[in-house]
């Protein structure tokens, strides 16, 4: 039998994990489930899953206290799913390392979406190649060497500013950023965390990369939280 893609399922609500392991069992993953923080702890170093899909709410320890003790030592990509609707929640989560998060309820659709996704991510960074010198997605190309941006073939003048924000986004396409950690990136650990100015600069960003900048198609927000580069081909 071929190697499975092995995804753990850290829940304590059966129906919940049923209903993933139902879905997962189906797309040809094999899931391993545990239903408290420890037994997760204990499950992951003896079956290193590729794949975690963790809940936030679980009775013996706090979701975001077992992301923190997996980060300590692991890269393995890490999926919250939360039913808190607190975003402040989802922003912690993914300062903290998480791949990306997803509410509950979600559908199946959704939920294998952000697998395959966190999986591409994961096999693109341990592959040991260097960083691709230019991204693209859909029509959109960067070229990080030259600094130059195409949209359909045509050249798209950025700022400087502008163009560090396209460029952090798109080395990291697919993944939600906070709205801090682009902040702390662009400005420095001690630039105010003052969104304004990156939504100033989105928009102008958005004016010239989208076709219709009120349904961008390459670089989407997270309200609350952040902006997502498309990763899509
Ligand atoms: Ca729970």
């Amino acid at each position: 039998m071929p190697n499975k893609i092995k995804v753990m399922i850290i829940e304590d609500e059966d129906a919940i994990s049923n209903f993933i392991a139902t879905t997962l069992k189906a797309n040809t993953y094999a899931p391993l489930v545990a239903k408290t923080a420890s037994e997760a702890l204990s499950m992951i170093p003896s079956h290193c899953p590729d794949l975690v899909l963790l809940d936030l709410g679980l009775p013996d320890m706090d979701g975001i206290e077992i992301l923190k003790k997996i980060r300590e030592w692991s890269s393995i990509p890490v999926i919250v799913v939360s039913a808190r609707g607190e975003e402040s929640d989802k922003v912690e989560a993914l300062d903290l390392g998480a791949d990306d998060y997803i509410c509950k309820p979600f559908g199946t659709s959704e939920l294998l979406a952000r697998i395959r996704t966190a999986l591409r991510h994961s096999a693109k960074n341990n592959n040991g190649t260097p960083a691709s010198e230019v991204f693209s997605t859909k029509g959109l190309t960067i070229d990080f060497g030259k600094r130059q941006v195409t949209v359909d073939g045509k050249e798209v003048h950025l700022t400087q500013i502008e163009f560090k924000i396209v460029s952090l986004l798109a080395k990291s396409a697919g993944r939600v950023l906070t709205y801090d950690f682009i902040i702390t990136e662009l400005w420095g650990p001690y630039a105010v965390k003052d969104n304004q100015i990156l939504r100033v600069n989105m928009a102008n960003i958005r004016r010239k990369l989208e076709k219709n900048p009120a349904f961008p198609e390459y670089i989407f927000t997270e309200v609350g939280i952040g902006y997502r580069m498309s990763d899509e081909p």
